[in-house]
């Protein structure tokens, strides 16, 4: 008689060995094609983790990155991206806020101090000391990506990592751009560019009890934006966006998230009396006009709102694991960057690019 040996099944993270190189999309000069390379892997200091990367959205801010648009550039030779989801499959010294293993994102905000006035109100986002993933330190446009574990999110089960990328970045952007706004329910809210960040704000603003609006200059984007919950369209190329809201009594906020100048002095003359104004876009042309008597007459509320919190980002998360939000996303290879940013760049791409490494 032979009796069987079951033996007991062990748990073992799905971690893979860390690499000596990895394959990166590189910037070596502003405006010129990122280049796909072998890069090495540096030695993780303390508190960080190593992350092997499954999916990486691509937002305008990494094209300002790789372009040197901004007043504040990065030093090329970068590897840009933050909207990058993977697993923990190293942890440097004292790194003991994630375990191997774990599915994670790292944002834009890829680390602060911890201890400054910003930092212990909520408002980690304004740190001085803050390190930005994908522009301060190499980001998630490769096989894998380094990154702070106190600054990383966990993305809860039920949240695909390719709708996971987009919301690192678009969605607590837009998140937080709607709690900035102070949209209360049945508030007038115009949606100033429906891409990456467009679609997901109308959805926020819906949430928050929002009538929303959302103003494009393509008729597909706006077709999108119906179906995401805008009530009424405008389409800036054929329509004064500036009367079409003011004929529907004008929006309590506005939020400029095309990046375009114009748009952002369209958003303003769509306000009604009291009304919100909310910079999120950063348009390369730097400078936008704004008229001084109206502001004040009217009571015009004009703020600028950057990403958002950890915290934000674990209620967009949830919010995606509840089924209360849709990302619209196309995948493609790293290895199609360049063809995929002048897509993004051309107007081509409906909502969110998202890489597989
Ligand atoms: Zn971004
Ligand atoms: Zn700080």
């Amino acid at each position: 008689m032979s009796t069987s040996i079951v033996a007991p099944v062990v748990s073992t993270p799905p971690v893979t060995p860390s690499p000596s190189t990895y394959r990166a999309a590189v910037v070596h000069g502003f405006g010129t094609p990122l280049s796909l390379e072998q890069v090495p892997a540096a030695r993780l200091t303390a508190g960080q983790v190593r992350v092997k990367v499954q999916a990486a959205g691509l937002c305008h801010t990494d094209i300002h990155a790789a372009h040197g648009d901004w007043p504040v550039k990065p030093a090329p030779p970068f590897v840009p991206g933050h909207e990058g989801v993977g697993i923990v499959v190293e942890l440097g010294p004292g790194a003991t806020e994630v375990a191997l293993g774990d599915r994670v994102a790292m944002p834009w905000l890829g680390y602060a101090c911890g201890t400054c006035d910003h930092c212990v109100s909520g408002w980690e986002t304004l740190c001085l000391e803050q390190q930005n993933t994908g522009y301060s330190f190499d980001g998630s446009f490769g096989e894998y990506a380094v990154a702070y574990s106190r600054y990383v999110v966990k993305v809860p089960e039920g949240v695909d990592s390719m709708d996971a990328a987009p919301l690192t970045c678009a969605g607590v952007t837009t998140y937080k751009a709607v709690k900035v706004a102070g949209t209360r329910s049945s508030n007038l809210v115009a949606v100033f560019g429906v891409g990456g960040l467009g679609h997901l704000a109308i959805q926020y603003a819906a949430i928050a009890g929002g009538r929303v609006i959302a103003v494009d200059i393509h008729d597909e984007k706006l077709d999108l934006a119906r179906e995401l919950g805008a009530e009424f369209t405008v389409n800036a190329a054929t329509e004064d966006p500036v009367e079409a809201i003011q004929r529907l009594g004008g929006a309590d906020q506005a939020i400029a998230l095309a990046v375009s100048p114009r748009a952002f002095e369209q958003a303003y003359g769509a306000l009604r009396r009291g009304g919100t104004l909310v910079f999120v876009a950063l348009p390369a042309d730097n400078e936008v006009k704004l008229p001084i008597f109206e502001t004040v007459l009217n009571g015009i509320t004009i703020v600028g709102s950057i990403v958002g919190t950890r915290k934000e980002l674990r209620e967009v998360f949830a919010l995606h694991a509840a089924g209360r939000t849709t990302v619209i996303r196309e995948t493609r290879s790293l290895d199609d960057i360049n063809e995929a940013i002048a897509d993004l760049d051309a107007g081509r791409v409906a909502a969110r690019i998202v890489f597989t490494p």
